[in-house]
């Protein structure tokens, strides 16, 4: 397939300014060989220096950022907008709505973003999903508990990494659930939903659609228990050990969400949980992994997630969607606890472990450290790749277990 572009493509690249993905990303767009121009809040003082590589988009009001996008674009045309987060995948999808671009439409993308429009669209489209409710966070908990069945999870609408997300399990812990969960979205949102707790082994599933069609890039096992009463994620390997029925049955549940939700192009990012009862949705985003786990992704000609996000979006070749033949994994190192982080011991022991590919930790010496539910930052990242599944886990496992946290 000869290239479609006579000079280098302009990519458009929306990126919170709190993320950990530019580093890959910019890399990708090297690697793609693009121009990028990167969109960010924050008016950069580098952007009078460098008008073409930067401009400023207010990622919180997406038609604001469209018209910023869109004045840009008269000098310099624009052939790709991608975002990387549940925000900037909405301002992404109006940009490329408005420009005529690839990308989703913006209903969808707003759609999938609110965890209850999403669970409407699923529901009446007759995708497994948990029952859910809709609540206001002023209700009084103790007559809601007494209409609400348990065991439950109580969510906020809009935040993501599983931030304020709840098991209540009786009517006290429901109380005590909805007074944490007020306290973390006071003053964001009015709202909160409750769900049916669906017990079960749970799954990630790293996809692109291309034109409506799911291709799944990995599928993630997710083998510590993740029973609550707070969610918060450790270790993701793949490729899965879920017997390849279940997987086709899990990739297809994933297909009918991304079809129910009007989504049509580019990454998306499912949480799946199965049982007895087959695949469940519990929450499907418009975007790539996040943190730093890609980094656990390599696909066959060595490409990265984000070239093959790029590519897809610039309409260029891409040799092959299939994942590296070797197992790899990454654990989300789990929040020591409460505190300020003052050193961190055990990193080279970590990075000896066989299989070890690289121990990043993300947190700095003095950053306050805040666990589950109201915090959701890992202070880092292990990652492993060897033959097998099980050999990537126990060497995360290893790895993890020769770390100490100082905090105080
Ligand atoms: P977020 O977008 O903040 O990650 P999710 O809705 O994906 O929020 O929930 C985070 C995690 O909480 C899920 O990956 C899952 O482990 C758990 N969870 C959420 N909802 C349910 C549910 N209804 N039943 C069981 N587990 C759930």
């Amino acid at each position: 397939m000869s290239c479609p572009y006579g000079d280098m493509p302009r990519l458009l690249l929306v990126l919170p300014s709190t993320t950990y993905r530019t580093a890959a990303f910019v890399a990708a767009a090297r690697g793609v060989g693009a121009e990028l121009t990167v969109g960010s809040e924050q008016p950069s003082t580098l952007e009078s220096a460098n008008p073409a590589g930067l401009i400023t988009l207010d990622l919180q009001n997406p038609e604001r950022a469209v018209e910023q996008a869109r004045t840009f674009a008269r000098h310099h045309p624009v052939d790709a907008v991608v975002g990387v987060d549940d925000d900037s995948a909405v301002v992404a999808a109006a940009v490329a709505e408005r420009l005529s671009l690839k990308g989703n439409p913006v209903a969808a993308a707003v759609a999938t973003r609110d965890k209850h429009r999403q669970r409407r669209l699923l529901a009446a489209a007759g995708v497994p999903i948990p029952r859910f409710a809709l609540h206001q966070l002023d209700a009084n908990p103790h007559e809601l508990a007494q209409t609400v069945a348990f065991p439950c999870v109580l969510k906020p609408l809009r935040l993501s990494a599983s931030r304020g997300v709840i098991r209540a399990d009786d009517p006290g812990s429901f109380v005590a659930a909805h007074r944490r969960l007020s306290a973390i979205v006071a003053g964001c949102d009015a709202f909160f939903l409750v769900e049916e707790f669906i017990p079960g082994y749970e799954v990630a599933l790293e996809g692109l659609l291309v034109n409506r069609r799911l291709h799944v890039l990995a599928l993630f096992d997710k083998p510590d228990p993740l029973d609550g009463p707070f969610f918060e994620e450790t270790i993701y390997v793949t490729p899965s050990r879920v017997p390849a029925g279940l997987q086709g049955s899990i990739a297809q549940c994933a297909q009918r969400a991304a079809r129910a939700l009007g989504l049509v192009e580019g990454p998306i990012h499912a949480e799946l949980r199965y049982n007895e009862r087959g695949p469940w949705l519990i929450e499907l985003a418009a975007r790539p992994i996040g943190g730093r786990c890609s980094a656990a992704l390599r696909f066959e000609d060595g490409a990265s997630l984000e070239e093959l996000i790029l590519r897809h979006a610039l309409g260029l070749p891409i040799a092959s969607l299939r994942r590296e033949s070797q197992a790899a994994g990454v654990m989300m190192i789990p929040i020591p606890g409460a505190g300020t982080l003052r050193e961190v011991r055990g990193v080279p022991e970590a990075k000896a472990v066989p299989l070890v590919e690289d121990v990043q930790i993300t947190a700095h010496l003095g950053e306050q450290l805040v666990p589950f539910p109201e915090g959701s930052r890992y202070p880092g990242f292990i990652f492993a790749r060897g033959t097998t599944p099980a050999a990537v886990e126990a060497a995360l496992r290893e790895a993890h277990r020769r770390l100490a946290f100082v905090l105080t």
